[in-house]
């Protein structure tokens, strides 16, 4: 998305050597690993605020999603529908959160760019994710900012369209029902989602993104739309970051029944964040902490169907008996070098996690 100029990528180069994530991904140090492919990692979170708290990450190192390069951001948030849907099944649950902060005041707590995925269940009390309450709104400001992002969301989307068309865009778009339903101001609309000003803003600059083709299971929806859905909501968060001079901002998806979703419904909220700004949407950990190993098992037999679905299928060379070279029939690599399990440099003489953790805690503190 974005061009780096040499300065951001000395930071960047420097970044990531201290990067406990890419320590992880690299097999340098231990962590509880569920999915590996060519682009991405999913590791559990050592301190679960969930059964199956799961963190998805790019193998490489971004400080922030957007500067995800386009194939990178693709392939990551197409394949979360197939993701989402493997955990729920893995961890039995009725719903699931993804949730993504982008900076410290949103409660980023590290420097490689990572999301959160948290299989929700009827009766595990978090409630961080109502938003059915409105928040104490400036009503003048309100206005002035609701028409600001309705002006410039559009031509971001307009811009994203034209770096990236999509064959599916035609400007052929019909409103199904459940979206006519919902209260608020529409601002942006396409074949594939549609986004609104919520009727009740939890915050000036809260926006909720819908899709238009599912009304309850982000898992339903293909590899294109779940990234467009994505997309939508990156640019929606920018535009709130730009738009307000946000510190940061939180981007949380929600799927599926739980006790702050009981009709089970599909929007992702974009929540623009300042310093103080009183809310808190991160959930403690667990104070009973299942068992990591279990649930790493459950997870990655699950996951290992979608992380395998992309290699091509080995075809049989066709030879030419005219000019026959045993030596020069190569079978095509599948890409996959890097699925070494980390487990196999597990260094006895020290606690992992409490490594993690340390160097978590370093990076917060710094
Ligand atoms: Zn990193």
């Amino acid at each position: 998305m974005t061009d780096m100029n040499p300065e951001v990528a000395a930071q960047l180069e420097q970044q990531k050597q201290n990067c406990i994530f890419c320590k992880i991904i690299s097999g340098a140090m231990q962590g509880k690993n569920v999915y590996d492919d060519n682009l991405m990692s999913g590791i559990l979170d050592i301190n679960p605020c969930t059964k199956g708290h799961t963190l998805i990450m790019p193998k490489e190192h971004y400080p922030i999603m957007p500067l995800l390069p386009p194939e990178t951001f693709k392939h990551i948030f197409g394949k979360m529908p197939a993701i989402v849907g493997a955990l729920k099944n893995a961890m039995l649950t009725t719903g699931l959160n993804i949730l993504i902060a982008n900076g410290g005041v949103a409660g980023q707590q590290s420097p490689h760019f990572l999301f959160h995925l948290l299989p929700r269940e009827a009766g595990d009390n978090l409630d961080k994710y109502s938003f059915d309450m409105p928040g104490p709104i400036d009503e003048k400001k309100a206005t002035e900012i609701n028409s600001m992002l309705g002006n410039n969301l559009p031509i971001m989307m307009n811009n994203h369209f034209g770096r990236n068309p999509a064959t599916w865009r035609k400007g052929d778009i019909h409103t199904i029902p459940y979206i006519e339903a919902i209260e608020g101001t529409k601002i942006y609309e396409d074949e594939k989602v549609t986004v609104f000003i919520p009727k009740i803003q939890m915050c000036i600059g809260h926006l909720v993104v819908y899709s238009n083709e599912e009304e309850f299971e982000f898992e339903n929806l293909s590899e294109e739309s779940g990234s467009h859905l994505f997309y939508t909501a990156s640019f929606a968060a920018t535009a709130v970051f730009e738009g307000m001079g946000a510190h940061g901002s939180n981007i949380i998806l929600k799927t599926g029944t739980s006790n702050d979703n009981t009709e089970g419904k599909l929007a992702i909220h974009i929540i623009p964040r300042f310093g103080e700004d009183g809310l808190d949407l991160i959930n403690p950990p667990l104070k009973n902490k299942p068992n990591l190993d279990e649930i790493q098992g459950k997870i990655k037999d699950k996951f290992f169907v979608i992380q395998h679905s992309e290699e091509k299928p080995k075809v049989a060379p066709v030879i030419n008996l005219d000019e026959i070279k045993p030596e020069v029939i190569n079978f095509e690599s599948d890409g996959y070098g890097n699925t070494q399990d980390i487990n196999e440099n597990k260094d006895a003489n020290t606690n992992p996690e409490d490594e993690i953790a340390n160097a978590i805690n370093k990076i917060i503190n710094n």
